[in-house]
């Protein structure tokens, strides 16, 4: 399978790939776009930048059980819309992502993440080093 995210990998991308698979179905049946709309584009790209940022890194729970607030709060409540949508539409198209998203979410959050374990600064250790 070919990667949904240039800058994320592992368990973040896998996540990347379930918000974008919502967000594909909540955009074609809300704003009638065969791809992504430029507003559900520039979504998705913050989304993307949350992953990338997340402070809890691959071992980050799901998002509606995240003690970190990290979404502004419009975008916060577009990708609520989002969720509340395409989550019980995922099962058919995206067997997968929907199970072991739900197999997630049963998950306890974990203890607070040291420094360092975002993506992002993943991505930055290994590019001066
Ligand atoms: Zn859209």
């Amino acid at each position: 399978m070919s990667k949904a995210s240039r800058i994320l990998n592992g368990a973040l991308e896998t996540e990347f790939r379930t918000v974008k698979a919502m967000m594909e179905i909540y955009c074609k049946q809300n704003h009638a776009s065969e791809k992504l709309c430029s507003d559900c584009e520039a979504l998705l790209l913050y989304a993307e930048t949350k992953l990338d940022r997340c402070p809890y890194g691959e071992n980050k729970p799901t998002c509606n059980k995240c003690p970190i607030h990290c979404y502004k709060p419009e975008q916060k409540q577009q990708m609520k819309a989002v969720m509340r949508y395409s989550g019980p539409r995922m099962l058919i198209p995206h067997p997968i992502l929907s199970i072991r998203h739900l197999l997630h979410e049963r998950r306890d959050v974990p203890k607070k993440p040291e420094a360092g374990q975002s993506n992002r600064s993943k991505r930055k250790a290994k590019s001066t080093s």
